[in-house]
């Protein structure tokens, strides 16, 4: 009715404009003070700061309806809720964000980032995903046929996937010098105990070593017969060119050597 009809014509660029200057924009008689109170107040009280962050500070930016959903999300507490229900435990709002950073922060590879982003924001398409879009597609699960085809079963409890974790956990402890069990904490959420005796080396170590574990399972998935461990285990030697490159151009070829100490001699025969 004043000619206010979208969120975005109520921001003077990032911020919310004062009820003074929507009235000398739109004429809002006093009386609309309250319901200026409410609205400034309803992203916050509804939605979480986080959304409202997105408001104010992305309002002019591309990619702001992909923002905005990522954030609604976020403020719903999805996607960390499903994870608490597959993994049986509590994620609080701040280990939820520790893991988001260590997704970005554990990779020096863009490629390995994206994966367990992917991962993380639960975006695979799963049979069982497939099936709620296109009712007419299996919803069975392509390595063992059961009905369980969501991203747990077929990213951890597949029973056709399983020995392959339990064979990459076994190939890491050798490399590591420790052991490293099966957990999905540590091989899904990419969350090393802090109690854990390896150095933060050793952990970018296990965190490539994993990353390639999940991206072998997440490409291949509609391969009825699992990854096999020669396999991962040359997909990771291929990537020490570039990890090499990526490392000396931030002038980092110490970390690099000292990440790959562990790696060469187990993966060396594969190359
Ligand atoms: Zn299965």
């Amino acid at each position: 009715e004043k000619g206010i009809n979208q969120m975005g014509e109520t921001f003077d660029g990032p911020a919310l404009m004062s009820f003074m200057q929507l009235q000398d924009k739109y004429q809002l008689p006093q009386t609309h003070f309250y319901r200026y109170l409410q609205f400034r107040h309803y992203p916050e009280s509804k939605l979480g700061p986080s959304l409202e962050r997105c408001i104010s500070q992305q309002i002019q930016w591309k990619g702001f309806i992909s923002s905005f959903y990522e954030h609604l999300q976020t403020a719903c507490g999805w996607p960390r809720r499903a994870w608490e229900a597959d993994l049986d435990m509590d994620i609080t709002p701040e280990e939820w964000e520790t893991l988001n950073k260590n997704a970005q922060r554990d990779y020096i590879c863009a490629k390995h980032r994206i994966v367990q982003y992917k991962i993380l924001r639960r975006i695979y398409y799963t049979p069982a995903k497939i099936h709620r879009l296109f009712p007419s597609r299996s919803p069975l699960c392509v390595r063992c046929k059961s009905t369980q085809s969501d991203l747990m079963h077929v990213l951890w409890s597949c029973p056709n996937i399983q020995p392959f974790w339990k064979q990459v956990c076994k190939e890491i402890s050798g490399y590591l010098g420790t052991r490293v069990e099966p957990d999905t904490q540590v091989c899904i959420l990419s969350n090393h105990p802090n109690t854990t005796s390896i150095n933060k080396y050793q952990k970018q170590l296990a965190s490539l070593a994993l990353i390639t574990a999940k991206k072998l399972i997440t490409v291949n998935w509609k391969t009825p017969a699992p990854p096999q461990i020669a396999y991962w285990k040359s997909e990771i030697g291929s990537y020490a060119p570039i990890e090499k490159l990526i490392y000396k151009s931030k002038g980092a070829k110490v970390t690099y050597n000292r990440i790959w100490a562990g790696l060469w001699r187990p993966i060396k025969s594969l190359l």
